[in-house]
């Protein structure tokens, strides 16, 4: 699939990575990247994401969760501070392996601090979406009324799979019960399925 980038709101960006994962760029007071996205296309992320944001001044990258086609390129943004849930980050210390899905990714995320997150960060509010992994998160951005839903739920096929190393899958339904009445105008999935 061509990749894309561009504007989805006011002060938010996605490069389209396809079925192979978004990223989106917040570019508010602080700059955030919400997920990293896959190795494989990070020339492509660069090219197109380097024309509007420095990557030395990302001042934070939030994981919705640490599958590694969404944390991949963690290590273009050599200043941020990264973020998971508390439930991702134990997860992770636990099975690291099968907490990312990808040997190599792991190894590398292991050299990283990874914060865990708070249920408010500059602006973002996190809904706690256990499911797909057992850290899962969805983040509202209530001043565009955008809500980012990593891989728990995609605009056709309502909701990620559960049956992986470290889901949840009695949770989903649960999880997808909580963003039914979110008030978005702008969904930002994790993938364009
Ligand atoms: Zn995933």
């Amino acid at each position: 699939m061509e990749k894309v980038f561009g504007k989805v709101g006011e002060s938010i960006w996605k490069f389209t990575g396809g079925d192979k994962s978004n990223v989106y760029l917040i570019d508010g007071a602080k700059k955030i990247i919400i997920d990293t996205g896959n190795r494989t296309y990070r020339d492509h992320l660069k090219n197109f994401m380097g024309k509007a944001v420095d990557f030395d001044k990302v001042d934070v990258v939030i994981f919705t969760h640490l599958h590694y086609d969404h944390s991949g390129n963690f290590d273009m943004f050599p200043q941020a501070q990264f973020y998971a849930s508390p439930e991702e980050i134990q997860a992770f210390r636990e099975n690291p392996e099968g907490t990312v899905l990808d040997a190599v990714v792991a190894e590398k995320l292991s050299s990283i601090q990874i914060l865990p997150l708070p249920k408010e960060l500059h602006g973002l509010k996190v809904i706690e979406t256990p499911g797909h992994t057992v850290g899962s998160i969805c983040l509202w951005y209530e001043k565009e009324k955008a809500l980012f839903t990593g891989d728990t739920f995609f605009r056709s096929k309502m909701q990620g799979r559960v049956d992986l190393p470290t889901s949840a899958p009695h949770e989903m339904k649960n999880s997808i019960m909580k963003l039914i009445d979110v008030p978005y105008k702008i969904l930002c999935p994790g993938h364009d399925y």
